[in-house]
């Protein structure tokens, strides 16, 4: 029921279904994949320190208002609400990525739109907080929130 198809300008892939997807259906189990020596464009973070590539996971492109999270602590993908056949399929790739080797201006077009997508380190917490984002993404952004505070911190003497 996945499928992968060119984009309307010819340049990219979209992953799309071909059946109706219920809100909060977990439609997608990730096992077919292999851990990524280093990261990619289409790698997919699955905790602190190991990425993955797996074949739809390379085609499922990234919005600011997404369909679709990847879930990393049970490895699937669910639908955060009903997606009609035919839909782009999209997550947002900072609720996996802390940081991207390749940022990119975004032109999903949404009215939140967050514009260069570089990876969960680069936004704001109240930014990051209004998604779904993963366990390991949560707790490297509260690492670096509590590492710049104690920058700011004189060291006594
Ligand atoms: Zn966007």
């Amino acid at each position: 029921m996945l499928q992968v198809q060119q984009t309307a300008d010819g340049k990219g892939k979209r992953l799309t279904t071909t059946m109706p997807i219920p809100r909060d259906t977990a439609f997608h189990l990730i096992r077919q994949y292999r851990p990524a020596t280093e990261k990619t464009y289409t790698s997919v973070q699955i905790d602190i320190d190991h990425s993955i590539e797996e074949f739809y996971l390379a085609h499922l492109n990234h919005s600011c208002e997404p369909n679709v999270i990847i879930d990393t602590t049970k490895l699937e993908l669910r639908a955060i609400r009903d997606i009609a056949p035919g839909e782009d399929l999209t997550f947002f790739y900072p609720s996996t990525e802390w940081q991207m080797t390749q940022p990119f201006q975004c032109l999903c077009g949404a009215t939140d739109c967050i514009g260069t997508v570089s990876g969960a380190r680069d936004l704001p917490l109240n930014v990051l907080g209004e998604y779904f984002i993963n366990q390991h993404i949560g707790a490297m952004a509260m690492e670096h929130l509590l590492g710049a505070q104690q920058l700011k911190t004189p060291i006594a003497v």
